[in-house]
């Protein structure tokens, strides 16, 4: 997300040592890593720089969100969040923060700007536009908007002619050690919230890999973030289901498939693991990790990353079966914004 650089940010090499600046007090020191994982979201070429790795990997597009103060919508949404598919194909959502505020987004604009990127005039008017398309006679005007924020994706480089082709999907890049940096990098490019702990897993593993460590402990059955009070019986699930589905194109089937597809997960990563192994020992990466085949030490769990998770949860995320909603009401010839998807607004399920 945009906000500027951190408080202690990688300021170059010395020595072949990594320089660290505190940008509060300007205290410089330097620390000389076995390895540095470069996981800067849209600032990751900026820092690739500062160490002396010139190629670009990636490409940031601008999202903006406006808060408007509509009670009349806040009251017609409820609880309820309207997914939607917009005129240009891409997925926006609008949803009631309280009984006044609503939350209006997003945007998508290739951007070069990261550091202080603001919503601007144009994306104003587009927000305004797909609320109309969506909600014909919502009226919006700017005296409304209370707030408006805006944060820059960081995406891979793309030659994609509309930024929403441009995947979404995350992906490591390896870069030995030279002279004068004497310690490999891996950079994450890309990245999601929705797929943040698949990642994370993956990436870990990645440097242990090259660290030549074993990994001694899984976070595979831990529950973490949104999916934390998420209820683990097929009871709870159903109930789960019946609150989150009211009128519309999900209905509670769909909605179960969430669970379904996480008990399906724990058999793909069985097959994914040999196929992603192959893969890696084709690229001579984590040749030590490959060793053990992605067998967990402790328990003997699987916990190999698995790409078709990682796909999965991106495409068939609760939000995205909207979106595929509105492009078969597209196909079947209805207006896509006839088909947009209430659901019942919890933490963990308002975004994909
Ligand atoms: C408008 C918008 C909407 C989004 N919607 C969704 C969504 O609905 N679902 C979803 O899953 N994802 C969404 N995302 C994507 C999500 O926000 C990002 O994928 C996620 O924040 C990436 O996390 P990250 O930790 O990789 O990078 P970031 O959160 O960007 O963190 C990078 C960190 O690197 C630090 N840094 C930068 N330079 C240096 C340096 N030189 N030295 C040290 N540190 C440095 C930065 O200060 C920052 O703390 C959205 C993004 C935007 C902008």
């Amino acid at each position: 997300m945009a906000g500027g650089p951190p408080y202690l940010a990688v300021t170059g090499l010395s020595g072949g040592r990594v320089v660290l600046s505190d940008r509060i007090t300007g205290e410089r020191f330097s620390v000389a890593p076995r390895l540095l994982a470069n996981c800067a979201g849209p600032w990751i070429d900026r820092l690739d720089a500062e160490l002396g790795v010139p190629e670009p990997l990636s490409e940031g597009t601008k999202g903006s969100h406006l808060v408007m103060e509509r009670p009349d919508l806040a009251a017609q949404l409820g609880g309820a969040m309207l997914y939607f598919e917009t005129h240009d194909h891409r997925a926006c959502l609008i949803y009631a923060l309280d009984g006044r505020m609503v939350l209006l987004g997003t945007t998508d604009l290739r951007c070069t700007e990261i550091d202080g990127a603001q919503c601007s005039e144009e994306e104003i008017d587009y927000l305004f536009g797909v609320l109309e398309d969506v909600l014909p006679g919502a009226a919006p005007e700017r005296s409304q908007i209370r707030f408006a924020y805006a944060g820059v994706r960081p995406l891979p480089r793309s030659d994609a002619g509309v930024t929403g082709a441009i995947s979404r999907d995350h992906s490591f890049r390896d870069i030995p050690a030279t002279e004068a940096r004497p310690f490999p990098m891996i950079v994450l490019v890309g990245g999601k919230w929705t797929t943040y702990r698949a990642c994370a897993e993956q990436l870990a593993d990645r440097i242990l890999g090259l660290l030549g460590e074993p990994r001694r402990k899984s976070t595979l059955r831990l529950k973490v973030g949104g999916g934390a009070d998420f209820p683990a019986g097929a009871a709870g699930q159903a109930a789960l289901a019946a609150e989150v589905a009211v009128a519309g194109p999900v209905g509670k089937a769909q909605l179960r498939q969430p669970f379904a597809r996480g008990k399906g997960l724990d058999q793909q990563r069985h097959r994914d693991a040999d196929a992603e192994g192959a893969d890696r020992a084709r690229h001579g990466v984590g040749a030590v990790a490959l060793a053990g085949q992605g067998r967990e030490a402790e328990g003997g769990e699987e916990h190999r990353p698995s790409r078709g998770e990682h796909r999965q949860s991106q495409q068939h995320g609760i939000g995205f079966h909207g979106v595929s909603s509105c492009r078969e009401a597209r196909r079947q010839g209805r207006s896509a914004a006839a088909a947009p998807v209430l659901s019942r607004c919890r933490p963990g399920l308002r975004r994909s």
